[in-house]
């Protein structure tokens, strides 16, 4: 579903993606791991194009992401993105930041957008707070609006990048629930996060970069009990 050929990133002279060649297939959740710096963020912001490549084809169902004719407002409705930081319309409620892109972006009516919204934030539980501000919820509530905001476009891929990195530890495990209950209803999910848990449970395939290269990659059976390279296994003793 989404292909990675030989994509290679420089940020001026540094090289910060080097051949990156690997598959995300539909319906599979890729859990990306690695050191700090070794280019997780990057790889995933390349998919809906906050990054561009200087080599390499990155395809989504065949599409080249980065073709100079490329539809970005069209495209970017096909990949949800969470982030690290929530990110909401602080003026805006829970459920009008989930009902903003399909009412502007694809011309849904205000009453049809409101009921599909409503069923999201019921999803992530959180029905009850439609019509709170984000400085009203706690992080791991504006965590989980932001979700069902990325969900709102029915998009046929999830990214997510570190989305519990900035949470209390207590408000850690309900983002991930909603993760988890994503993946079991088959989103295909690119996820950067240090939950190694989250990995082992749920990950279909694991992938490990160092230094801008994907190192190794492989189920998380085998990559948590048995890494294949020095780096990773460097890396998983040192969060032991
Ligand atoms: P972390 O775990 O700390 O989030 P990461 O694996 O996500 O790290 P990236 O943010 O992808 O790493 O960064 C990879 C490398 O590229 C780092 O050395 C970083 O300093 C560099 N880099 C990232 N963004 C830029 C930028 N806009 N300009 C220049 N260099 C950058
Ligand atoms: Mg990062």
């Amino acid at each position: 579903m989404i292909r990675f050929s030989k994509v290679n990133k420089w940020y001026g002279e540094y090289h910060a993606l080097t051949d990156v060649t690997e598959e995300v297939k539909k319906g599979e959740v890729v859990v990306v791991c690695g050191p700090s710096g070794s280019g997780k963020s990057t790889l995933i912001r390349t998919v809906n194009r906050l990054e561009e490549i200087q080599q390499g084809e990155i395809t989504l169902d065949g599409q080249d992401i980065h073709a100079k004719n490329l539809d970005l407002n069209h495209f970017r409705t096909k990949v949800g993105f969470v982030f690290q930081q929530f990110n909401l319309f602080p003026h805006m409620s829970a459920i009008d930041n989930v009902c903003l892109a399909p009412v502007k972006v694809s011309g849904k009516s205000k009453s049809e957008a409101k009921e599909r919204g409503m069923a999201l934030l019921d999803r992530v539980g959180l029905a009850h707070k439609a019509s709170s501000y984000p400085q009203q919820l706690s992080g791991g509530q504006q965590q989980r609006v932001a979700i069902a905001r990325a969900l709102a476009m029915e998009p046929p891929v999830m990214l997510f990048d570190e989305p519990t990195s900035a949470l209390d530890p207590e408000m850690v495990g309900e983002v991930l629930n909603v993760m988890k209950s994503l993946a079991r209803d088959g989103m295909t999910m690119m996820c950067v996060t240090h939950e190694m848990g989250f990995a082992r449970e749920v990950a279909d395939n694991v992938w490990f970069m160092d230094h801008g290269k994907l190192v190794e990659t492989g189920k998380p059976d085998a990559f948590f009990a048995n890494p294949t390279s020095d780096r990773a296994k460097r890396f998983l003793s040192d969060l032991r």
